[in-house]
């Protein structure tokens, strides 16, 4: 595959080189793409920046039709986009063809949501005024998204941007541009007008800093590491720029005695090992109740040992490559850190290299405390370590020591028991008996170092939006 640039609604290619694009699973390669920069990106800015008052005088109603439009040829293509998402990011097959259903339903939301942009009437203290409040579209919006969902991190800030009124400029992740460039197509096949949406692949730092120094951005919209949203938030402040942050979890999940075994040991493993354990909601660490926790232990490892590693394309495959070295040591270095400190490693505990690429087998890891690395920091990877709790605070405790606080998950079949560890944890997304929480209609978000803002949902249009308050004499 040849990479492109989408600008001003033209396809370019640029003077600044290229880089490869690697299958994860198999080490080939699967493309190049273009290595834009500086001057791509302000080229991308500037048509975006002319494109914003016409973008903003359509009505709602007019841009959700071509929202309606990109949603249904997501949906007509999905098989093909699955195939690119699972090449170019080694996630099975089954689970990319979700993705891609995922990704287009924030088209779907958010074509409905931007006809609800609502202001209102303030009753006045004097009969000689009105207080209104509008809401408009707070101007052109930069992204830059991560690589383990290479489509639907995309549409969760575009969908909403466009539906606001707001043209956006998309830098995809280097390990998955491809899936960008399809949706660039896309957009186009849909017809949506020159500059409203723009596609600059290439330097990380030399588009990222040109989006936040420009003035026509308004906005910035980013998801990825913690470390780098430190570092956009900092570039944020010289112009005191918008910006909306989806950060690093660690995500922490806790079985109490009473939780129902089947759905606490089939809800874990839907958190912990879709995407081979590479989602900031996955379960990264365990807290199990005594009473039940041999049980869960027994159970849970029968169940982990079912799930098939290797590549996402082939058949009944359940956990596919990670995406790199760095992660594949990141991931070793945790479990080997445990092991050395008493862990006990019930099973998996190694990975293994093929043709260049990295697996790691589902790990299942129990004797756990509360100091070792793999219960401090994200592991990214298909690594369960359990840790063994007395109670319901102790396991709240637990839960809400971290830095982080994107998702949190818990099991408890009783009601009152439930409400309290919900509403005690720190995490702005609760899965209570449920593994897989993110839907586009809710809102999705962290507290603390997970992020600023929220996602989806009918919220998920706010971070597009200005508040504009009109006093008027009559
Ligand atoms: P991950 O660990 O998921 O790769 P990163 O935060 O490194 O998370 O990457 C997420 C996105 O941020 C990617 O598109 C990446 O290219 C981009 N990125 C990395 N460094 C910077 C930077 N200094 N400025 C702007 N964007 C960056």
């Amino acid at each position: 595959m040849e990479g492109r640039l989408f600008i001003n609604g033209e396809w370019k290619k640029s003077d600044s080189g290229s880089f490869d694009v690697f299958d994860p699973a198999t080490g080939e390669k699967v493309g190049t793409a273009v290595n834009g920069g500086k001057s791509e990106t302000k080229e991308a800015i500037d048509a975006a920046h002319r494109a914003f008052k016409p973008w903003a005088e359509k009505t709602a109603g007019e841009r959700s039709e071509y929202l309606k439009k990109i949603y249904r040829i997501m949906m007509e293509k999905q098989d093909e986009l699955g195939e690119l998402i699972t090449k170019e990011m080694g996630k099975p097959l089954k689970e990319a063809k979700g993705e891609v259903a995922y990704a287009a339903s924030f088209l779907e939301w958010f074509a409905e949501e931007g006809k609800r942009v609502y202001g209102e009437m303030i009753p006045a203290s004097s009969r000689e005024k009105r207080l209104m409040v509008i809401r408009q579209p707070v101007g052109v919006v930069g992204a830059i998204t991560p690589w383990n969902f290479p489509l639907a991190m995309i549409t969760r800030k575009v969908a909403p941007a466009l539906a606001a009124g707001c043209p956006i400029i998309v830098k995809p992740a280097e390990d998955t541009p491809f899936s960008a460039i399809r949706f660039a197509e896309i957009c186009e096949e849909a017809g949506l007008p020159e500059g409203v949406f723009n596609l600059v692949t290439g330097e990380a730092s030399e588009i990222g800093g040109e989006m936040m120094s420009n003035r026509k951005v308004s906005k910035m919209t980013f998801t990825g590491s913690t470390e780098v949203g430190k570092i956009l938030m900092k570039q944020a402040s010289d112009q005191v720029k918008k910006l909306s942050l989806e950060l690093g979890g660690h995500a922490p999940i806790i079985v109490l005695d009473d939780a129902d075994i089947n759905k606490a040991v089939q809800g874990t493993i839907a958190s912990k090992f879709r995407n081979a354990g590479q989602t900031c909601v996955c379960g990264n660490r365990i807290y199990v109740q005594e009473g039940i926790y041999d049980d869960f232990v027994e159970e849970f490892k029968k169940e982990v040992s079912k799930l098939k590693v290797g590549n996402g394309f082939e058949e009944g495959v359940d956990v596919g490559p990670l995406i790199n070295q760095d992660g594949y040591e990141k991931v070793d270095r945790h479990v080997q850190d445990a092991a050395k400190q008493g862990a006990e490693i019930v099973c998996g505990g190694s990975g293994y290299e093929e043709n260049g690429s990295y697996f790691y087998k589902p790990t299942v890891l129990k004797n756990i405390t509360h100091d070792m690395v793999v219960m401090n920091e994200e592991t990214f990877g298909p690594v369960a370590p359990i840790q063994k709790i007395s109670s319901d605070e102790e396991g709240i405790r637990l839960a809400n020591d971290s830095v982080y606080g994107l998702a949190g998950y818990f099991f408890t079949e009783n009601l009152s028991r439930g409400m309290k560890v919900a509403e005690a944890l720190e995490y702005g997304i609760v899965g209570w008996n449920d593994g897989v929480p993110s839907a586009a209609q809710a809102p999705f978000g962290g507290m603390k170092e997970s992020g600023i803002g929220r996602e989806g949902g009918h919220q998920g249009i706010d971070a597009f939006l200005e508040t504009k308050y009109i006093s008027m004499g009559v």
